[in-house]
């Protein structure tokens, strides 16, 4: 049994996160959406709205669970719930240049490896909190979001 983790806050979830999790699903048994929350950080979710879009949109997919993660040592959230790679998904260099350290980091506490999987083109440039920017100003984004958080979005 291979167990992984994606981790992130997930305000909200969009399309370039699915395609993430979707492909690690293939590679693991199971893949644990841990929906974090930063308390010295303001969401446009709430915690259980976070968890509950992902639920929404990945949920279905096979072995793919989602739980919110408190603060604490990500290395350690993987040890207890028995994950041996965390997934991310990498847009740039300047992704890589910031995960690079975490992931090494992770790697020496606990053992727990990083896989890193290269964004698809189509999202390279997404990201929640441009996203919500623009949305907030009358762009249309409904193309990079699941239909059931585009719903929530727009309420
Ligand atoms: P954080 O809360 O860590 O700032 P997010 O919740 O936005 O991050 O994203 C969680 C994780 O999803 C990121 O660490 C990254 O691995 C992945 N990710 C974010 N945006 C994209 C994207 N456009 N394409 C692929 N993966 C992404």
């Amino acid at each position: 049994m291979r167990r992984a983790v994606c981790p992130g806050s997930f305000d909200p979830i969009h399309n370039g996160h699915v395609e993430i999790i979707a492909r690690a699903a293939s590679l693991f048994d199971e893949v644990i959406v841990a929906v974090s929350t930063n308390y010295s950080k303001k969401y446009r979710f709430s915690e259980d709205e976070r968890v509950a879009m992902v639920e929404e949109t990945v949920g279905g997919l096979r072995g793919v669970s989602a739980i919110p993660m408190d603060q604490g040592l990500l290395a350690d959230f993987c040890k207890e719930h028995g994950a041996e790679a965390i997934v991310k998904g990498l847009r740039s260099t300047v992704d890589y240049a910031y995960e690079i350290p975490m992931a090494t980091m992770n790697r020496h506490l606990t053992g727990v490896e990083t896989v890193f999987l290269q964004a698809d083109s189509r999202y390279t440039h997404l990201s929640s909190s441009l996203l919500k920017e623009v949305q907030s100003l009358g762009g249309d984004v409904a193309e990079y979001f699941p239909r059931a958080v585009m719903k929530r979005l727009l309420r």
